[in-house]
């Protein structure tokens, strides 16, 4: 997607995570200078498949698993110092060369065992109640004796990450800015309560990367061919068993870091149509077309009827979110294997409208379209070309 008129673009989940970032974001690297990393925190997860081999990456940005591109964490990650060396350790037992190419703001927000500490307690009810007078106790000279442990091997990669991309957009670098979680998850424009704690949307990878606004060029938004969804909250196209199960085992939908099974549902437009809106989506990459492969009718879910009348945008009150029925289209499933796809021509015609479809009420062009795990698995044009 780089050109000469797109120079930073922004990777974004435009459902409520585990889209598939990981994947688009490894093929788009291909193409950049600097991958980086604007917000989330060590709980998400990506996975990247080359060849054989499984990489699962939490703070690091998947670009590393590019020989020569450039890694930074922004300011908007909060970082577990721990983690991230664990996770450094891992790469290079892999063969991955990290040395001098992974940069950390040094205005990333630390992550501490006390944190833990305490969000663990305040999980439960009565801990919560109870908090100020918990038996737990920080130890300050443990944590103390830990940040110099850990400061020993964090400084040396602490850098103004705000002002190195500020230089290389400047430059004319290819900048690829990597969003976590889903824009459903966004501490204001998602499904809140059941969110995260941070603006997953693209105004957000501003903010956490130290960039400006308009120093982004382009916005793609990842998207799956149906909908899943981690937790609780709102899921208005959600399935029933059997298909859900169907759906969860095809697509593996279980959580990267926790193994948690994914609730699953049909594609929902007036949610990505909302993502699109709220992100300026320039484009739209679809993910695990090759899950509906086996599927007889495929429903996507066009609008919401509540209270007697039909909406098409999404509701900001989280009552109606819960309580809309879905109004669905049905289409045809095109029962044959898509994997073996590079072309759009040679996709199944009944995939190609449901495609166009999707784009047709989502108002934004699908760029790529994603037909496995693998590398190149995926069907696109200028797929991450530098120019
Ligand atoms: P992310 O956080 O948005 O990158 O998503 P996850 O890594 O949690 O989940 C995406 C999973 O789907 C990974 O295991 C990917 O390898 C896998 N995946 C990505 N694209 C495709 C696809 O087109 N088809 C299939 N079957 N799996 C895919």
């Amino acid at each position: 997607m780089f050109s000469s008129n797109t120079r930073t673009l922004v990777v974004v989940g435009a459902q409520w995570g585990d889209e598939g970032k990981g994947k688009l974001v490894d093929v788009l690297a291909e193409g950049a200078d600097w991958v980086v990393r604007y917000q989330g925190g060590a709980n998400a997860g990506h996975t990247v498949h080359i060849g054989d081999r499984s990489f699962v990456l939490h703070q690091i940005p998947s670009g590393i698993l590019h020989p020569g591109v450039r890694c930074a964490i922004g300011n908007g990650v909060v970082l577990d110092p721990d983690t991230l060396f664990t996770e450094i350790d891992g790469l290079v037992r892999d063969g991955v060369d990290v040395e001098g190419r992974l940069y950390v703001s040094d205005r990333a927000h630390l992550v501490l065992p006390y944190h833990k500490l305490v969000e663990q307690g305040a999980a439960h009810a009565e801990a919560q109640l109870n908090r100020f007078r918990s038996s737990k106790r920080v130890n300050c000279a443990e944590t103390i004796a830990m940040l110099e442990r850990l400061g020993e091997r964090l400084l040396p990669l602490a850098e103004d990450v705000g002002l190195v991309m500020h230089r290389a957009v400047r430059s004319g670098a290819a900048v690829l800015l990597e969003g976590a979680q889903g824009s459903l998850l966004d501490i204001d424009h998602g499904t809140y309560p059941f969110v995260t704690s941070s603006n997953t949307t693209s105004g957000g990878a501003a903010v956490g990367a130290g960039i400006a606004p308009t120093d982004i060029d382009a916005v793609l938004g990842v998207v799956k061919a149906y909908t899943t969804r981690v937790g609780a909250g709102p899921l208005p196209t959600e399935m029933d068993d059997p298909l859900a199960g169907q759906i969860r085992t095809l697509g593996n939908e279980f959580g990267a870091t926790t193994g948690r099974p994914r609730r699953c549902g049909w594609f929902d437009a007036v949610v990505v149509r909302y993502a699109a809106r709220i992100n300026g989506l320039t484009d739209l990459a679809v993910t695990k077309l090759d899950v509906l492969d086996t599927i007889e009718k495929i429903a996507i879910c066009i609008g919401y009827e509540y209270e007697g009348e039909l909406h098409e945008e999404f509701p900001a009150d989280l009552t109606a979110q819960e309580r809309v029925v879905p109004r669905y289209e049905w289409l045809d499933g095109w029962r044959e294997p898509t994997a073996d796809c590079r072309h759009i021509d040679e996709l199944p015609s009944a995939a190609r409208r449901y495609l166009d479809r999707m784009q047709e009420l989502v108002e934004t062009p699908i760029t790529y379209v994603s037909v496995g795990t693998k590398r190149d698995q995926i069907i696109g044009k200028g797929l991450g070309t530098r120019d």
